[in-house]
């Protein structure tokens, strides 16, 4: 990949981790909001609690985004962004246009997602 392609996939993982680092900065806003304002008025403190798990879990999932942003920019920085980290083939970039933090080729990632053992949505 030469170098204005690198330059521009950077730019975009810049800009969802500048999105993603704000997501996580409301989650966490949310999740002080319902421990500091709601629990004198709420009753039900079981319903409470999970609302504000399910927002530290949203801040969790955002997290992971982070450090996946985070391990493509080190790829670009070392030369192996856009290269499948399974096989080793070039990934499509319009692949990694959808999902610039793309570490495998769509059949690397379909492989793994079988293994993963997610079948809910398999029709087999
Ligand atoms: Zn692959």
């Amino acid at each position: 990949m030469d170098e204005s392609r690198l330059e521009h996939f950077r730019s975009l993982l810049i800009a969802q981790l500048r999105q993603s680092t704000e997501h996580i900065r409301e989650d966490q806003a949310a999740a002080l909001d319902f421990s500091d304002n709601d629990v004198k008025d709420t009753v039900d403190l079981s319903v409470m609690d999970v609302n504000k798990e399910l927002a530290l879990r949203l801040g969790e999932r955002e997290s992971k985004m982070v450090a996946d942003i985070d391990q493509a920019l080190l790829r670009i920085k070392e030369g192996a962004y856009g290269v499948c980290a399974r096989c080793g083939q070039q990934i499509d970039e319009r692949r990694l246009e959808a999902v610039p933090t793309a570490r495998y080729d769509a059949a690397c990632q379909t492989i793994i997602e079988a293994a993963n053992g997610d079948d809910e949505h398999s029709s087999l």
